[in-house]
């Protein structure tokens, strides 16, 4: 039935709850259960691909759908790779370089992580 985290100070398992506080039978440490448990406090923008892979700065992806480039004629293939990609806030939330392209920015949702 214990489900309760480790002293953080001594480490002992038998740590037991006391209204909102943690208590440590063994060092007499006591500790509030809100800090103990922090590991989701997360708001930072998750970006994903096609396939709901989170994509990070660094990753290496590929394109899923011809992509037209603004302004000229030019059209990224489906199928093309791109390395190392850089995520941004924005409408195309990629930042990348385009072999034979150049830099361009791109929408998460039509490229998929290699
Ligand atoms: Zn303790």
């Amino acid at each position: 039935m214990n489900m309760l985290p480790a002293c953080p100070k001594c480490g002992s398992k038998y740590t037991y709850e006391d209204n909102s506080f943690l208590v440590c039978p063994e060092c007499a440490h006591e500790w509030s259960k809100d800090v103990a448990t922090d590991s989701h406090s997360n708001d930072e923008k998750v970006i994903k691909d096609s396939n709901g892979a989170i994509l990070a700065n660094g990753d290496d992806i590929t394109v899923i759908k011809d992509l037209k480039v603004k302004g000229t004629s030019l059209v990224v293939k489906v199928g093309t790779k791109v390395k190392n990609i850089r995520l941004v806030d924005g409408d195309h939330d990629i930042d990348c370089k385009i072999p034979g392209i150049g830099p361009m920015q791109l929408k998460s949702c039509f490229v998929k992580k290699a």
